[in-house]
């Protein structure tokens, strides 16, 4: 009998850590439930490099999953030379990095050709990021077929898709006002602010930089045969429901996309392996000292993701708050916006004296935490968060509320979804531009940390306690059973 080929997938993410981490984990999930397979990720060297140290630094990789690396110049495309990710980019660039990533078509259809010399056929899939949209394209002129893979929640998901292809702010003849307007897709109830669009949404006209990217590549991404989400249906019943009704494809919710040791039955305890390429600046070990040295959830967790930061002013006004709310906490903190994210942190940017103050109260973390190791820990009472999905579902995973201060994509949608549809969030502001004083910043950090029976943040707790709940019982439950399903539409 002749030899049968492994089942050959493609994948192909976005240029950025929050795309290119989910992808993997993607990668490994489909392995774990169906060996038959092979996968290549594809993208540009210094991506395939990064892939390649996360891959390394966590455990057994499967000898199925393959790097491929397409040429890639940033040069060409107006970005500093080795820019390839988003990581550390400014936001005027981060544009053009957008617009870059088509570049990688015509490589990957040179690696398709060449896959189909080795293997006689083409791959049985794609699996691109929505945002490469471009991707349904080459899978269709190959006779293969695209599958997009949104590394989003559902309910962000379908807002930030129907935003952007609808420009709805623009467009209140149906109905409206800036403050309230409906969103095609989502019930007549369910309706958006302003206040919740990233301000190169609110400036968009379907002519500028940001619609002429996205409007393409989410209309590609349309016509694909289905959707994966990184999300749980249970978690999300409205936001999934509403995804399917926008998008009119199959959806298949197969999240949390998250390291296994973090899905454990039992959570609140245990360190877990990096996910990321990225050396942290400080021990794991450390973190979890101090925090072992905390009664149980008592600690705040402050970070806003791998590649945000906030405004001098804001990040003195949030310091004085901590400092006046005496809540212990641990800061994952960047140079404010405008300087160099990865440069030398200056003591100017903090109150006078703060690091020294604050004591045993706070301990600083400069640029990079391990942020898994310290949402597992039972200290950690609640997560002053950006909303990025990542750390919504690491959050909730472990069963900790979260303070929203949401700052770029689909992060105000996120933090919308927390506190109206899940209950398990209050935000404190918004933006890099948001009012923030420090007696708000006091008074939000008590009613969430407190744990008197009337206060909000023991219902947010409760409430998180029980998302995390259905998260972790999905792995066995509805994420698999839709992975099952998704497979088998492949196989
Ligand atoms: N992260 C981390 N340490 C940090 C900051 C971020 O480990 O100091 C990780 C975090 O655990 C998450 C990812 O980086 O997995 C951030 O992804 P998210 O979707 O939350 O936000 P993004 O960085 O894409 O804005």
């Amino acid at each position: 009998m002749e030899a049968q080929l492994p089942k050959h997938i493609v994948m192909v993410p976005f240029m950025a850590q929050g795309h290119l981490i989910p992808f993997l984990e993607l990668a490994h999930r489909i392995l774990n439930h169906n060996p038959i397979f092979t996968i290549t990720i594809v993208n540009s060297p210094l991506n395939i490099n990064y892939l390649r140290s996360a891959i390394a630094n966590g455990p057994s990789p499967p000898h199925q999953i393959h790097l491929k690396s397409l040429p890639f110049n940033s040069s060409d495309h107006g970005l500093p030379p080795n820019s390839e990710n988003t990581d550390g980019l400014p936001i005027t660039q981060i544009i053009k990095l957008f617009h870059a990533s088509t570049a990688l078509e015509t490589p990957l259809r040179g690696f398709i050709s060449d896959v189909i010399s080795d293997e006689g056929s083409p791959p049985v899939c794609i699996i691109s990021d929505v945002f490469m949209g471009w991707a349904n394209e080459v899978a269709k002129s190959f006779g293969t077929v695209n599958y997009s893979f949104t590394t989003g929640g559902a309910y962000g998901s379908a807002a930030y898709s129907s935003i952007w292809m609808n420009l709805p702010h623009r467009n209140l003849a149906n109905g409206g006002t800036h403050d309230e307007f409906p969103v095609p897709g989502f019930p007549e109830s369910c309706r958006f602010s302003i206040t919740q669009l990233h301000s190169y949404l609110i400036a968009a006209d379907g002519k500028d930089e940001w619609s002429t990217f996205f409007q393409p590549q989410i209309s590609l991404s349309l016509k694909s045969k289905g959707w994966l989400c990184n999300t749980v249906e249970e978690i999300e019943n409205m936001g999934c429901e509403t995804l399917r009704n926008y998008i009119k494809l199959p959806v298949w919710c197969i999240g949390p996309l998250l390291p296994q040791k973090m899905l454990k039955t039992n959570p609140g305890s245990g360190i877990v392996g990096r996910r990321s390429g990225k050396q942290p600046v400080i021990r794991p070990e450390e973190c979890i000292e101090w925090l072992d040295s905390h009664p149980q959830d008592s600690v705040l967790y402050i970070s806003f993701g791998s590649q945000n930061t906030i405004s001098e002013t804001q990040m003195m006004e949030l310091a004085k708050g901590l400092e006046e709310s005496k809540k212990p906490f641990i800061w994952v903190i960047r140079p404010p916006i405008g300087f160099d994210l990865k440069g030398e942190f200056k003591p100017e940017w903090l109150p006078l004296g703060f690091e020294d103050r604050i004591g045993k109260q706070g301990l600083m973390v400069h640029g990079w935490a391990p942020q898994l190791e310290i949402l597992c820990h039972p200290s950690t009472g609640a997560f002053l968060s950006h909303c990025g999905w990542n750390s919504v579902m690491e959050s909730l995973s472990q069963g900790v509320p979260i303070i929203g201060w949401p700052l770029a994509a689909e992060q105000g949608y996120n933090a919308k979804m927390l506190v109206e549809e899940m209950g398990v969030c209050v935000v404190l502001t918004r933006g890099v531009h948001g009012r923030i004083v420090k007696e708000k910043v006091k008074n939000v950090i008590e009613m969430v940390l407190d744990k008197s029976e009337e206060r909000k943040g023991n219902d947010m707790r409760r409430k998180a306690s029980e998302v995390g709940r259905l998260i972790r019982a999905s792995v066995d439950g509805s994420s698999y059973k839709a992975m099952d399903e998704f497979l088998s539409t492949i196989l």
